[in-house]
């Protein structure tokens, strides 16, 4: 596995990355010495300036999962996936407001709801898109530190609404002269979306499978692209009607009629996208797209479907690329823990378990000595045994003394991996 080095300058200005060879060698020299752990970043201890070029940063976004790809010319320089901590957010919310509410109702008497009474200041987003956009900025800030990034593209919405509206397929703000395939996607996408991914045949319903957009009105005989005219069937209702279609055109036109996506479900995920957008100016120059053009553009470079795959296809625009055989997944897990009571009666947990056990803490990086496994300290105990789990939160001993352990780098709200692409790509 040939893995990049990222490199600094020793004012911390990023530079190039290297080969893990020279990096050793430089590291070996003490001509550099090492400045992040994950992803693996050297400091050059002296120059000031290196070689630089054009750095390109995609990034797919997304509720629960961000892809994160930095492109120069024909190669990937580093890709990546990234977990918010959008549901736990959410999750605090909802207990927040049933502690609330009991604790109301225990202390006061019934008095009127009083919602409206507290001023929200400008740019205020719910909680969890707010935490949402962070993560996103957190990620752009990260990469920028490691990469001299010069542009970013932000995929911003998965379908252009207002080029189905003109019936026409200008894709305003996107790269429409792209050609047929990228307004056909649009359509697609958006087909898919309004009929909620369910098969639109009375008395089916069927989601699991292919599902395809079909024609009421068949292009041959003049049916138009319009969404009116489409509608979503499931592989076998599709091949149940072809040859009949006229027979369907009145019901399926039943359904279609006025039918348009809700928009109430977006604008909320939208401001967040704008702030992103925002917030991302202030890095460095934005560009947006679509989920329309990303996908095009990732089977135009014939890369299965993931989140940094998606982001490599936004940074390179479709153009051919040497991808790696690595990526680094982010997990962001969030530090606190903010019960103060516990246990039937309410109790409050009087010595609240140290912050520090043995020298280990929560989210700990460590590495199990005689078994080489590496996990994440999820659980602690003042005896000193640990609960380890990897990434993605599974646990791997639920308890392990600390004796078998070794750190390997201190927690940290955000937990990063390196994953190994296996040969022929995931799935
Ligand atoms: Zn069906």
């Amino acid at each position: 596995m040939k893995k990049l080095v990222y490199v600094v300058n020793k004012n911390e200005k990023p530079l190039m990355p290297c080969k893990a060879s020279k990096a050793k060698k430089l590291l070996k020299n003490e001509k550099a010495e090492v400045f992040e752990y994950e992803p693996f970043t050297i400091k050059l201890k002296f120059g000031a300036s290196g070689y630089k070029n054009k750095v390109v940063l995609g990034i797919d976004t997304g509720s629960s999962n961000i892809g994160i790809a930095a492109v120069c010319g024909n190669r990937v320089l580093f890709q990546a996936e990234a977990k918010t901590k959008t549901s736990l957010i959410v999750d605090r919310m909802t207990k927040r407001a049933s502690y609330r509410r009991t604790r109301r109702n225990r202390k006061t008497r019934y008095r009127k709801p009083r919602f409206d009474n507290r001023k929200r200041k400008d740019g205020w987003l719910p909680p969890s898109i707010q935490e949402n956009v962070e993560m996103h900025i957190k990620m752009i800030k990260m990469v920028n530190k490691i990469l001299p990034v010069t542009k970013i593209i932000i995929e911003t919405a998965q379908f252009d609404t207002h080029a189905l509206k003109e019936g026409k397929y200008k894709l305003n703000n996107f790269e429409y002269q792209k050609g047929p395939l990228y307004k056909e996607e649009n359509l697609k996408m958006y087909i898919r979306k309004r009929d909620k991914y369910l098969c639109q045949m009375p008395k089916c319903k069927e989601e699991k499978g292919v599902l395809e957009c079909h024609h009421i009105i068949p292009r041959r005989k003049g049916g138009t692209n319009k969404p009116e005219n489409l509608i979503l069937l499931c592989e076998k209702c599709h091949k149940k009607i072809t040859g009949k279609e006229e027979q369907f055109i009145d019901i399926f036109y039943s359904i279609t009629k006025g039918k348009r996506i809700n928009t109430k479900d977006f604008a909320r995920t939208q401001a967040g996208k704008t702030k992103i957008v925002e917030l991302a100016k202030t890095i460095a120059p934005v560009e947006q797209t679509i989920g329309a053009i990303t996908k095009v553009d990732r089977k135009k470079i014939g890369l299965p479907k993931t989140h940094y795959n998606d982001a490599v296809a936004i940074a390179s625009q479709g153009r051919k690329i040497k991808t790696l055989n690595y990526y680094y997944k982010f997990v962001n897990k969030g530090r606190g823990q903010y019960q103060l009571r516990k246990g039937i009666r309410s109790q409050m947990i009087a010595q609240s378990p140290e912050r520090e056990i043995e020298g280990f803490k929560r989210w700990d990086k460590v590495k199990v000595i005689d078994t080489g496994e590496i996990g994440f300290i999820n659980r602690k105990r003042t005896s000193g045994q640990f609960g380890i789990s990897d990434i993605e939160g599974k646990t791997i001993y639920g308890s392990k003394t600390f004796r078998k352990l070794k750190k390997i780098s201190s927690g940290k709200s955000i937990l990063c991996e390196m994953k190994k692409i296996p040969k022929g790509g995931l799935k």
